[in-house]
């Protein structure tokens, strides 16, 4: 079925609000429950992309939680903590680990306007002293019940809203708060559009055709290529 104009307008007004400077990153998380909340939320803020590293032989997967948001948010595994953060670092984002030690403060008190990771940690253990020891701010979500914590999904939901908020309420900067980059937006508005044919073209080593004003592809492909749309 062709795409149709209503789709290509949704699609586009979604991707209007991705940011590339806000992420998870999930140390050794790996019920599929939370694994697909956790997605979730990530598309419901606009966050682009997420990152897990998991336990050797653990596949990851989703389950009916996800509403298919694992379609819309990659999520890019990692073999180690030091792989995972390292490049995030690299791009100036500041990395707040969830754990309670003493030097942690309270989420509410972080500017998260700034390029921003949180880092989650295991159901069971949380962060490993590994991940502790790379994070630039430690940070809690206060609680004042009898269980001493939340479930992870519910803590990411809780630190992306805050930064989500946060954003909103700065507006728009001054580089008028567009989103992606182009040459990223382009990219990512074509794979969303035409899951398959990306796929293909990826296979081909071959780059993504144009897209015109409707979300019509303007190149010719092969008839086999064209039956996937
Ligand atoms: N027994 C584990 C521990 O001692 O860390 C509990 C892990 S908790 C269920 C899983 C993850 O959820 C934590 O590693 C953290 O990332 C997040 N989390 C849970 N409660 C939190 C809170 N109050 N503040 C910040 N993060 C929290």
């Amino acid at each position: 079925m062709p795409l149709l104009p209503r789709r290509f307008e949704r699609i586009k007004a979604v991707l209007d609000q991705r940011r590339d400077d806000l992420t998870v990153v999930l140390e050794q998380v790996d019920k599929p429950h939370n694994l697909s909340a956790i997605l979730r939320s990530c598309d419901a803020v606009g966050v682009l992309e997420a990152h897990v590293t998991s336990l050797p032989g653990r596949p990851r997967t989703f389950n009916s939680t996800a509403k298919g948001s694992h379609k819309w948010v990659p999520l890019h595994p990692h073999p180690d903590i030091t792989s995972a953060l390292q490049p995030l670092k690299a791009r100036g984002f500041r990395i707040y680990g969830t754990h309670l030690g003493v030097e942690a403060v309270d989420y509410r008190q972080c500017d998260f306007t700034g390029p921003t990771a949180f880092l989650l940690g295991a159901e069971k253990w949380g962060l490993s002293p590994e991940a502790t020891a790379l994070v630039d701010q430690a940070l809690f979500i206060p609680m004042v019940g009898m269980v001493q914590s939340l479930n992870v999904s519910v803590a990411a939901a809780t630190l992306l809203f805050e930064a989500r908020r946060q954003r909103d309420l700065a507006g728009p900067g001054p580089d008028g708060g567009c989103g992606l980059p182009d040459a990223l937006y382009q990219q990512r508005l074509f794979e969303w559009c035409y899951p398959s044919v990306a796929r293909w073209c990826q296979e081909q080593g071959r780059r993504y055709p144009a897209l015109g004003d409707e979300g019509e592809i303007l190149e010719e492909l092969p008839r086999n290529v064209r039956l996937r749309y």
